[in-house]
Order: C-alpha cells, then sequence, then structure tokens
C-alpha cells in the first residue's frame, strides 16, 4: 500500500514536472511585461503547459506566421490541395479526358482520389459517353487544368525543433522526487494527497523565481487559496492528522512574518515572498507549530547558505539579491517531511 501510494505520487509528480517547463518560460518575465507567448526564435508557443520545445521554424514564405505545431511537422499537409474543379456541373469527373481521348478513365489517371472506380469492363477502346455511366468521365472542356499534377501548396521545409526555457528532464526528475517523497513521509491520508498535488505548482514557482527574482501573482495568491481550501476538505476525510484551524493560523503567521521582514526591509525580500508564504504557512500549520517553526527556519537556513556560499565562492556581495523562494519551498518541503514522519 505504502509503495503503491509512492510510486502513484512520482509518476504524479514525473508528469506534472513534465508539463512545467513551458509554463516557466512564459511566466518568466519582468515585471509589467506581457507573459510570454513565442519562443526565442518568435515562433507562436500552443498553450501553457508542456515542453519547452519548439517544433516550429517553418520557412515557408506562404505562412510566415506558422504556429509552432505540437503534432508533428506540419510542413506536408495531411491532404493535398485538391485540385479545384474548374466546372462546376462536372464534380465528379475524376479527370478531365476529352471524350475521344482513346485512354479509359481508370488508366488515365489511377491516382485520382475522389474519381469513382472505373468499371472494369469498360474497354481500353474510346467508348461513347453514357450520360447515365458515372465512371465515365464528362466531357470537359480541353482547357482544364489536369488535377493529376500535384503542386504542393506549401514549400516542404526541414523542421527546426529546438529547446528553451528550463529542462524538461531536470524538472520532472525534481517534481518526481519531491512528491514520492511527500508520499512516503506522509503515507495514504488525504492531506498528503493535497501537498503531493500541489508540490508541482510550488516546482514551477521555484523555476521562475530563479529564473526572473519574481514570484507571479497568478500562481502564489491562488496557490494559497487552494492549500487552504483543498486542507479543508481533507480535515473532513477519514485519516487526517493535522489541524485545519492550525493551518489558516500558519498561513496568516508566516505571511505576516515575511510582511513585517518585508516591510523593515523591502530591498531584501520581493512582496512575491510574502505571498508565498500564505501557502506555506498554511501546509507547514497543519502539522503544528514545531514544524511550522522548523519549516520556516529552514528556509531561511537554507537561503543563508546560499547567499554565504556565492560570498565565499566571490560571486557576490552579502547585498547580493538572490530568488528566496526556491529556499522558501525547499525548508517548507523538508518541514512537511518532519510532519509527516511525525504525523
Ligand atoms: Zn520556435
Amino acid at each position: 500500500m505504502g509503495l503503491a501510494v509512492i510510486i502513484l505520487a512520482a509518476v504524479y509528480g514525473v508528469t506534472g514536472g513534465l508539463l512545467l517547463p513551458r509554463a516557466a518560460y512564459r511566466l518568466s518575465v519582468e515585471p509589467d511585461r506581457p507573459w510570454r507567448d513565442r519562443c526565442p526564435e518568435g515562433h507562436p508557443l500552443p498553450g501553457w503547459l508542456g515542453l519547452a520545445r519548439c517544433r516550429g521554424g517553418l520557412d515557408s514564405p506562404a505562412a510566415p506566421e506558422a504556429p509552432c505545431a505540437p503534432a508533428g511537422p506540419p510542413a506536408q499537409p495531411e491532404t493535398p490541395a485538391a485540385p479545384a474543379p474548374p466546372h462546376p456541373d462536372a464534380p465528379v469527373a475524376p479527370a478531365p479526358v476529352r471524350p475521344d481521348t482513346p485512354v479509359s478513365p481508370g488508366s488515365a489517371h489511377p491516382d485520382a482520389p475522389a474519381g469513382p472506380p472505373a468499371q472494369p469492363e469498360t474497354p481500353a477502346a474510346p467508348a461513347p459517353p453514357h450520360p447515365d455511366a458515372p465512371a465515365t468521365p464528362a466531357p470537359v472542356r480541353p482547357d482544364a487544368p489536369a488535377p493529376s499534377v500535384r503542386t504542393p501548396s506549401v514549400r516542404t521545409a526541414p523542421v527546426r525543433s529546438h529547446a528553451y526555457g528550463p529542462s524538461s528532464v531536470r524538472t520532472a526528475a525534481l517534481s518526481g522526487a519531491v512528491c514520492a517523497a511527500l508520499a512516503a513521509a506522509g503515507g495514504p491520508r488525504p492531506e498528503v494527497a493535497v501537498f503531493v498535488a500541489l508540490a508541482p505548482a510550488l516546482v514551477l514557482l521555484a523555476l521562475v523565481d530563479l529564473a526572473v527574482h519574481r514570484l507571479p501573482d497568478p500562481l502564489t495568491l491562488p496557490l494559497a487559496a487552494l492549500t487552504a481550501a483543498l486542507l479543508g476538505g481533507a480535515a473532513l476525510l477519514p485519516g487526517a492528522a493535522g489541524s485545519w484551524r492550525l493551518a489558516l493560523l500558519g498561513g496568516a503567521a508566516l505571511g505576516a512574518s515575511y510582511l513585517v521582514l518585508f516591510l523593515i526591509n523591502p530591498a531584501g525580500m520581493g512582496f512575491g515572498d510574502v505571498k508565498l508564504a500564505l501557502s506555506l504557512g498554511v501546509a507547514l500549520g497543519w502539522y503544528g507549530w514545531g514544524v511550522w517553526i522548523a519549516g520556516a527556519f529552514l528556509g531561511f537556513l537554507y537561503g543563508a547558505a546560499y547567499g554565504l556560499a556565492l560570498v565565499l565562492r566571490g560571486r557576490g556581495g552579502l547585498k547580493a539579491a538572490i530568488p528566496f523562494g526556491p529556499f522558501m519551498a525547499a525548508g517548507a518541503f523538508t518541514g512537511m517531511l518532519l510532519g509527516g514522519f511525525g504525523a
């Protein structure tokens, strides 16, 4: 049972992780800039979730704005541009053959896709066209273009698939490992399902923060509300081992703590960190104040250790800005493991 839960969580985490890179790329913009909707080479991006791999690169002059088709090389049209029947009174004519052409319709154009099958008993000799015979080509004017000459409307060009954004393998591995560890620590309990379900969103926030030192509001605020709501539901289920009341208090307390820090030193921390602290505080508070303190403290510890390492390696001064969201998340993750094993 326990192993199955861990495997299930890992599969979920890997799957979620594979959907994150494109979202991380699109969200990684400076404040007050619109979300990215094109790859670095200018191809439109299909949707928000998925791998950060563009399959665009069409050099077709007819379609310079060709979208990055996710379902294979779009260079070759599936259905070649049907040769427009020039005469609407003869739509089923498989070929514009003059009545005196001494060739049977079937053998004349074997590749005609829309034409009715030639009657096998049709003699090769020129037969007078019966008006009721469906296979007989209707007499058309000799100036009709031959439809068998296909000219592809889109020039076949090699698709230049190229990657952008964060690595899919690393993202999937991280998300899968986090989800598996949460499941291993907490076991098959309803609140663990909530934590596992929301963990990929935290990975996404960390990716964006690492890229642009920013935690977008459309992620942080819904995540806080979702965490509180889902834990409220989990608290009603049998097997829940935590307190929803403490979770709400923990969210308010951690958010307030980060707000104080932000007001004391606005340069040292972004306001996005304050909003992220809401959801992390809710999750940590579920297991009680001991876990809450541990998770909050470890976040600072991880961030301080990273900043110190940067200083020691000469890659940044004490004032160097570092993205703090990933360390907050890592601290909360460690706290959740402690809480899961202890509960
Ligand atoms: Zn592209």
